[in-house]
């Protein structure tokens, strides 16, 4: 998926612990290989490239995430949605932007976004993407879904205790091998050798989004990396968002969301969802939490 996974196990000896990882790292490269859309015999790649033209019958899995994904959009009211994959790049932080694009370019930008595009046919099993040039990548869910998926596997193989780390989502179940339950700390985005907060994990999944050197400046304010698909403009006032919730998939997906959704909205959301809470950090450094997290502030 681009990015490094690392995988930790606890078992009884090296021998058994590199069966275990071995097994983790073949089912990621398995799921990558179903929803790049880099690869153009993946199965996403050739749903993409019928778009405008006719549905394409996907196995079980594709479908499975596809539904649920759309099933996310509706529950972020479309601050998350697959097919943002088709949103022309008019925004570049590389340094080479010198002017705000005009609203006539925003707007035209996400003309092909749209998740109420993408119609599923439950019967045959089939997914169209109905506007030509519509286009789903699974950048913002597919870490999420390939952890939860390495994690399922290793507990069906007796694996008691581990971590799933997709550049830095993290995905836990057991406890450390001397009892204690695994922690993480949430970088503070001002200043990354420290720490914004440190906490607990047992059995779930932690995911941070936010990248706090990717963004262009105009007028004062400061345009993020991540771009919400309904109109085409950056998210703004937030440094990062880490989410907390029972699946990496959720997690991950609702890390993105927030970040558009925003601080005020963001929260509202996460409050109303059972066993998901999260920490947002503004441009400020002003620490915000949902209703139900005590963090250690240091
Ligand atoms: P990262 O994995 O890079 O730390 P995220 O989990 O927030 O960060 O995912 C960002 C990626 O998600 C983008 O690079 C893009 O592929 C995809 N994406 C961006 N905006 C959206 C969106 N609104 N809905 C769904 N996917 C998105
Ligand atoms: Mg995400």
């Amino acid at each position: 998926m681009g990015s490094g996974f690392q995988i930790t196990v606890v078992a009884n000896d090296s021998t058994e612990a590199n069966r275990d990882i071995d097994l983790a790292i073949k089912e990621i490269s398995r799921i990558e290989k179903l929803i790049s859309s880099w690869d153009s015999n993946s199965e996403t790649s050739e749903i993409n490239a019928n778009a405008g033209i006719k549905p394409v019958r996907v196995s079980e899995e594709l479908y499975g995430l596809i539904d649920r994904a759309i099933g996310l959009s509706r529950l972020t009211d479309g601050a998350f949605d697959i097919s943002y994959a088709s949103m022309d790049k008019i925004w570049k932080f590389d340094g080479s932007m010198k002017k705000m694009p005009s609203d006539e370019e925003i707007k035209t930008s996400v003309s092909k976004v749209g998740f109420r595009n993408i119609i599923l046919d439950p019967a045959n099993k089939s997914v169209f993407l109905k506007a030509k040039g519509m286009k789903i990548g699974f950048g913002a869910i597919g870490k999420g879904y390939a952890a939860d998926q390495a994690k399922a596997l290793l507990i069906r193989n007796n694996v008691k205790a581990g971590i799933i780390n997709a550049s830095g989502d993290m995905n836990t179940w057991g406890r450390q091998p001397n009892g204690k339950e695994w922690t993480v700390a949430i970088t503070n985005p001002l200043n990354k050798t420290k720490a914004a907060a440190i906490l607990p994990i047992t059995n779930g999944a932690v995911v941070t989004s936010g990248n706090y050197e990717k963004f262009v400046q105009f007028n004062g304010t400061r345009y993020a990396h991540i771009i919400d698909p309904r109109t085409g403009y950056p998210a703004t006032g937030i440094l990062s968002v880490t989410v907390f919730a029972p699946k990496a998939e959720l997690a991950d997906a609702l890390a993105t969301s927030v970040f558009v959704m925003g601080i005020e909205t963001g929260l509202n959301r996460i409050n109303q969802l059972p066993k998901v809470e999260c920490v947002i950090i503004d441009e400020k450094g002003k620490v915000f939490t949902s209703d139900n997290i005590e963090i250690d502030r240091i």
